[in-house]
């Protein structure tokens, strides 16, 4: 298979963390017989100095143009002076919207190996994390209207959350779809109780399940998912919900599973074009250049792609298989690291997993 792919190494940690993911790519690609094309495609804080904009025209050309976007983190002190408009963030946010990225994927997935580092009781931790929160990104109260006004003199805040039936359709597509790959179970998580936009939520996602018969739907509340989540989140297999309900629900169950450093996260559009892959931390300028960032958010945000983008489903349960692996040997970056084990960079974690691919 020949694919290309935009990679954005960004700021801080971001080029040390892409190019431990890109050499693991080199792995697969030799291993399985494919190639992977890049094409670097400048963003942030670095795009700034070079270009004066975060996001040049000719990176937001080359990431339409691929197959799939890779990208570290970017930001950083050095660019906080930056006028609201031009700083590094912002780039990434015209990156999604540029790209059409209304889908965003977190996997809560706990390594055997890190059970321990699990703030939930042992017998809840011992049953197994492997979930997904499919979660709106383009919608709802961060996009509707937000107005203060007076009234009867003082200030009252209003911030509208609406959707509309198709952005509900296309995202339930995207989370049966994902689902028909795993366990077939999709909960949707509402606050259909209270609120008009998610009856509406309700309806369109019980009429998208009639195009999958085989898998199998449940609502639940949100304020009932919070709780699951911690009680037992081994009952969960696809969960999918709208934007503010899913920013928190995905940060609660990265919590669960471990280190900010260890936590992938896809953010898709319509079928046929390129998502975007990526660790859900930031650019870390504290241990940027230091060989001491954790680079398995990325490695495993590259498996995402091998698996969403490209279809390789065998060759990003290889990455993820090499990952747990050198997990279950010792092997530790400063962020997981627990007594008895052995401390490692991100170089050497980097070569550790790719050893692993190679021999696997
Ligand atoms: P951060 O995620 O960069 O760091 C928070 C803490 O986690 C730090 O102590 C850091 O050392 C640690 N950490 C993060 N990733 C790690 C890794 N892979 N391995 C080991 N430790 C890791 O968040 P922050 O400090 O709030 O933000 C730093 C910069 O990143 C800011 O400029 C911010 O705007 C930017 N940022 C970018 C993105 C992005 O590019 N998607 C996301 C969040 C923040």
């Amino acid at each position: 298979m020949k694919k290309s792919i935009a990679v954005i190494r960004g700021d801080g940690i971001g080029p040390e963390i892409t190019g431990e993911a890109l050499a693991v790519l080199e792995a697969v690609a030799g291993k399985f017989g494919h190639e992977f094309a890049l094409q670097e495609a400048p963003m942030g804080g670095n795009a700034i100095d070079r270009f004066g904009v975060p996001l040049p025209e000719e990176s937001l050309r080359t990431c339409l143009a691929s197959d799939g976007v890779l990208l570290g983190a970017v930001g950083g002190p050095k660019w906080d002076a930056q006028p609201p408009e031009n700083r590094p963030e912002k780039g990434l946010l015209r990156l999604r919207s540029g790209m059409g990225v209304y889908a965003n994927i977190r996997p809560a997935r706990m390594f055997s190996a890190l059970t321990a580092a699990c703030p939930l009781r042992h017998e809840t931790a011992d049953k197994g994390i492997d979930f997904i929160v499919v979660r709106e990104l383009t919608g709802g109260v961060y996009f509707g209207e937000h107005r203060t006004e007076m009234r009867d003199g003082e200030r009252i805040a209003t911030d509208v959350m609406s959707y509309s039936e198709h952005e509900i359709r296309r995202l339930a597509h995207i989370a049966f779809r994902m689902a028909m790959g795993r366990r077939k179970k999709v909960t949707s998580v509402d606050k259909a109780n209270v609120l008009t936009s998610s009856r509406l939520w309700r309806e369109v996602v019980e009429a998208v399940a009639k195009d999958y018969p085989e898998a199998e739907l449940s609502h639940m509340y949100v304020d009932n998912a919070a709780m699951q989540i911690v009680r037992d989140p081994s009952q969960f297999d696809v969960i999918v919900t709208e934007n503010l309900f899913g920013d928190i629900l995905s940060d609660e169950a990265s919590q669960i599973t471990g280190s900010i450093g260890m936590i992938p996260s896809a953010s898709l559009g319509d079928p046929g074009h390129p998502g975007l892959y990526e660790p859900i931390h930031g650019s870390a300028p504290d241990i940027a250049g230091q060989d001491r960032a954790n680079p398995i958010g990325t490695i495993l945000a590259a498996a995402m792609m091998l698996r969403h983008s490209f279809g390789l489903e065998f060759e990003a349960k290889a990455v993820e298989d090499a990952v747990n692996s050198v997990l279950a040997e010792g092997g530790r970056t400063g962020d997981i690291m627990e007594e008895g084990k052995r401390p490692v960079g991100c170089r050497e974690m980097g070569r550790l997993i790719r050893e692993r691919i190679q021999a696997g």
